[in-house]
């Protein structure tokens, strides 16, 4: 079986490196918000190009407390893609906070920068970026939207480390950025794990006590805050990972430049993209299929795993029920359609040719 992502064989290439950062906190005795999280912090930081970087519990997390440490809460309304991972969407609703859809362009997945103004009130604080399936949105637009408005622009990065936008890296193109370093991202930890990026001071100051119960000196609480907090642990392992993270997403893009360049059967849809091609880092390789049930089924018998990225779109889940009667007709289609290809940092290459071979023999019934 050609697996949709080998992250066991992925973490092996660290292994040494992983026991040695695994061992240094052992040997520190130090296990909470240690030397560790400040040099990835630092390490990440830099990595993305911003002032300042915060480690901490995981994806989700980082999302809720950027929102919470903005003050927006009940009566506000934040807007986000209607095709976005829940997590994004559970964000804004753990604050009270109204989500509000608005549906992805056809051709990149991504926010149509198109159909945000429209959904624009008084009582809009944020528009909620998500960078899907590691593709940077179109960001200009969004960011003189957001001025014009004075709205906060929060960046969804758990896809997209390290995707570049007119020179600048996910996590700095907007006002925060909230990264999950959950295993199966691009860069992944062996566990839980996140971050927020951001060059703002004042937000950085406040979330820094936001993710350690509220406060800023020990005992002492300035907010009702969290436990939220990056483990030890994890850092020394994402530190080691962040050094190959480029070279990752490189060998990514030759995948998907292979795909794009010899899957050839009608019946398939492929992806489009931007001139700019480190705008993109794969974090999935989406297509699009008529009869889906038929085409996974036929990938299973040729020995390829094919998952859904994302099956059922958020407003159709139960945990959103009031939106059952809300209709995101561009979504819908999508998640109808898509199927995600095997992609990743170690596939090897008679995996990417097996791939294309069997797609391009691939016959609807
Ligand atoms: C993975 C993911 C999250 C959540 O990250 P966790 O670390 O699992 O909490 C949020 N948004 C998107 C788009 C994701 O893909």
């Amino acid at each position: 079986m050609i697996p949709f992502l080998d992250l066991k064989k992925i973490n092996m290439r660290h292994e040494k490196a992983i026991q040695e950062g695994v061992s240094q906190v052992l040997h520190s005795g130090w296990y909470i918000l240690g030397e560790q999280v400040k040099l990835f912090e630092k390490e990440f930081a830099t990595y993305c190009g911003t002032d300042y970087c915060l480690g901490v519990a995981n994806g989700l997390d980082a999302l809720e407390l950027i929102i919470r440490a903005y003050d927006i809460g009940a009566g506000d309304e934040v807007i986000v893609p209607s095709n976005t991972y829940i997590a994004s969407i559970l964000a804004i609703s753990a604050n009270g906070a109204t989500p509000i859809l608005v549906e992805p362009e056809r051709a990149t997945y991504n926010i149509d920068p198109a159909k945000i103004e429209e959904k624009i009130t008084d009582n809009t604080k944020a528009i909620m970026v998500v960078h899907l399936y590691g593709q940077a949105c179109d960001m200009n637009p969004i960011n003189a939207l957001a001025k014009k408005y004075n709205l906060k622009v929060i960046e969804d990065c758990a896809q997209s480390h390290g995707a570049i936008y007119d020179g600048k890296r996910a996590g700095n193109l907007g006002d925060a950025a909230a990264f999950s370093f959950y295993p199966g991202k691009n860069l992944g930890a062996l566990g839980d794990a996140g971050a927020i990026t951001t060059n703002d001071e004042e937000l950085y100051n406040k979330l820094h006590a936001l993710r350690n119960y509220g406060s800023h000196k020990k005992y002492q609480n300035l907010f009702k805050g969290y436990n939220s907090r990056l483990d030890e642990l994890q850092a020394p392992i994402l530190k080691e990972k962040l050094k190959y993270l480029d070279e990752d997403n490189n060998y990514r893009r030759k995948i998907a430049d292979y795909y794009l360049n010899s899957i050839d059967n009608q019946h398939i849809i492929l992806p489009s993209t931007k001139e700019e091609p480190e705008s993109h880092v794969w974090h999935v390789f989406v297509i699009q299929v008529n009869d889906r049930e038929h085409f996974m089924q036929y990938m299973t018998d040729h020995e390829i795993q094919t998952i859904i990225h994302y099956p059922i779109p958020p407003h159709k889940q139960e945990a959103y029920i009031e939106w059952k009667e809300h209709s995101y007709p561009i979504s819908e289609e999508i998640h109808e359609r898509i199927v995600s290809l095997p992609i990743s940092p170690v596939m090897p290459e008679e995996h990417v040719k097996k791939v294309v071979e069997v797609i391009n023999g691939y016959q609807p019934h």
